[in-house]
């Protein structure tokens, strides 16, 4: 418990942690190891109302921000990363709808999210761009009262899968390297819109983080996010930090489950010759302090960037970039020292502490990665420009 919450946000922590540990993790297993996109963890957090996160409250949602969706996907992460990451996306692309919503745009997408009939999630990543997702080239072109798109995504988290897909694109009749950008959501049945192959990572296997191709689909104009010029905006407004929480308290969920699973082994292993406990011997009981203090220290980090964003402090910008790439480093250290501890019963093929560690290294490859949050946190603190 912490004295960081509101009461609101206790009760919904509460109910996350209860269908986690009920519905989510008996599955965890089973997601990874069939690449099993989680559908019972968003139906059941769908039934408990939480797909409306962060909907308005006037949209019938619960009006939440970012410290709310950083203790959430907190506590799905602890009990199956896949399933964090898919209702993280959702988040970050609900949030992302709901910041310049339209009269259309509230009714037809954040009300039925709040409802729990709708899943969204975001679609910024390219080949031609790579950890540079805010470059996109995804061609926008005018034709009417529609907008076609040409290009193709990749690493679509929810693939497939979500209702609606927040789609980064040029501005129409502009050249991709002006840096300019727009954002459009695009429904799930869009015409000339092909899935590519099926996801099948190292870890976070339950992502169905697809490719998807677009080849002149057709999307209606009133589905074009904010206006042209807001690009900026969204990024550093909206996407960068709903994106970095969502991460940064699925990854803290990695290195708690991990911390969980080395202090379940240090005290139940006893050996039979001398009846010593491995919780006896010193050297363990450092390492495991030190992991303890990392998954604290992480999370005070986290939840402090998540009140100052959400107060609108003007010195939380470093605090957010810095969450993400800390609870990354957290997270593969914490699995990596499970794995130490947990000796050979961790060692062996896709056990829990081995999911734990393959999921806990997409961290450093998702965008932005480890190195350019450092690197931007650094910039952030010595008043130069992110980019
Ligand atoms: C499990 C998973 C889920 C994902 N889900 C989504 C999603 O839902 N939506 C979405 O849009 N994308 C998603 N992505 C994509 C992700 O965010 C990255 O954009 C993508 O992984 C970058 O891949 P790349 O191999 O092209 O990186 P590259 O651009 O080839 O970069 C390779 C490495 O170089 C480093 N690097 C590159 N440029 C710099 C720099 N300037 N400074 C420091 N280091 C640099 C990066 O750290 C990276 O580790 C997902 C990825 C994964 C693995």
């Amino acid at each position: 418990m912490t004295t960081a919450f509101s009461e609101a946000l206790h009760l919904i922590r509460d109910t996350a942690e209860r269908i986690a540990e009920q519905e989510i993790a008996p599955l965890a297993e089973r997601v990874d190891l069939e690449c099993l996109w989680p559908g019972h963890a968003l139906d059941a957090l769908a039934k408990a109302g939480l797909l409306g996160l962060q909907v308005p409250k006037a949209l019938g949602g619960h009006g939440q921000g970012l410290l709310a969706l950083s203790a959430v996907a907190e506590v799905i992460g602890r009990a199956c990363p896949s399933s964090a990451l898919c209702f993280g996306m959702h988040c970050v692309g609900t949030a992302v709808i709901a910041a310049k919503a339209t009269k259309y745009q509230q009714e037809h997408y954040l009300r039925p999210i709040a409802q729990g009939r709708h899943v969204t999630t975001l679609a910024l990543s390219e080949s031609g761009n790579g950890a540079h997702f805010y470059l996109p080239q995804t061609a926008l072109a005018v034709d009417g009262e529609h907008f076609r798109v040409n290009g193709t995504k990749r690493f679509v988290t929810n693939g497939g899968h979500a209702d609606s897909y927040v789609v980064s694109t040029t501005i129409p009749g502009d050249a991709a390297e002006s840096g300019d950008f727009s954002c459009l959501i695009v429904d799930r049945d869009t015409e000339d819109m092909t899935w590519l192959e099926a996801w099948s990572g190292f870890g976070m296997r339950g992502n169905s983080a697809r490719g998807v191709q677009f080849d002149g689909a057709r999307v209606p104009r009133h589905n074009l996010l904010g206006e042209q010029g807001d690009q900026v905006w969204y990024v550093f407004e909206v996407v960068a930090p709903y994106f970095l929480m969502a991460m940064a308290g699925t990854y803290l969920g990695i290195a708690q489950a991990a911390l969980d699973a080395a202090g379940e082994h240090l005290r139940s292993r006893r050996y039979a010759h001398s009846g010593e406990s491995l919780r006896d011997v010193e050297i363990l009981q450092a390492r495991y302090a030190s992991m303890w203090m990392a998954v604290e220290k992480t999370r005070a980090l986290i939840y402090d960037a998540g009140r100052r964003g959400d107060l609108g402090d003007p010195d939380a910008l470093p605090f957010i970039l810095a969450c993400k790439a800390e609870a990354g480093d957290t997270a593969v250290y914490l699995a990596n020292e499970a794995m130490t501890i947990c000796g050979g019963a961790a060692y062996r093929e896709n056990s829990h502490v081995a999911r734990l560690l393959r999921d806990a290294r997409a961290s450093h490859v998702m965008s932005p990665t480890t190195d350019m949050l450092k690197v931007w946190t650094g910039r952030a603190l010595l008043g130069l420009p992110l980019l």
